[in-house]
C-alpha cells in the first residue's frame, strides 16, 4: 500500500466514524486534502535529495578563501587541496566554491 493509499484508508475510517449528520462535514475532506498535498511535495523533494545532500550542496555552494601556495605559484582548494585556477569559481574535483 503507497503512503497516498495509507493516508486515504485512514480518512475513510475517520469519516465512517463520524455519526451519519455530521458526514457531510467539510472539515474531514479538507483536512484529507492538505495532508495528501503535504505528502505530495515531500515526495517530490524526496526524488531530488536528502536534506542532508541539501545539506552538503549548500556548504560547498559557500565560497571559501583558496590558499595560494608560494612555492608552486598555484591557488590551493580549500577543502580537498587540489590546484585549482584562479579564475575558477568552483573547484573541478571536489565542486567547492572559492574566491582568491
Ligand atoms: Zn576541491
Amino acid at each position: 500500500m503507497t503512503q497516498n493509499e495509507k493516508v486515504e484508508k485512514y480518512f475513510e475510517s475517520e469519516l465512517s466514524m463520524l455519526p451519519e449528520e455530521s458526514k457531510d462535514s467539510l472539515e474531514v475532506e479538507e483536512i484529507k486534502d492538505i495532508c495528501l498535498k503535504a505528502l505530495e511535495e515531500i515526495q517530490q523533494y524526496r526524488e531530488i535529495g536528502t536534506a542532508e545532500e541539501f545539506k552538503v550542496l549548500k556548504e560547498k555552494n559557500e565560497p571559501k578563501n583558496a590558499t595560494f601556495d608560494n612555492i608552486y605559484d598555484i591557488y590551493i582548494c580549500p577543502d580537498c587541496g587540489k590546484s585549482v585556477g584562479e579564475h575558477q569559481n568552483y573547484c573541478w574535483n571536489c565542486g567547492q566554491a572559492f574566491s582568491v
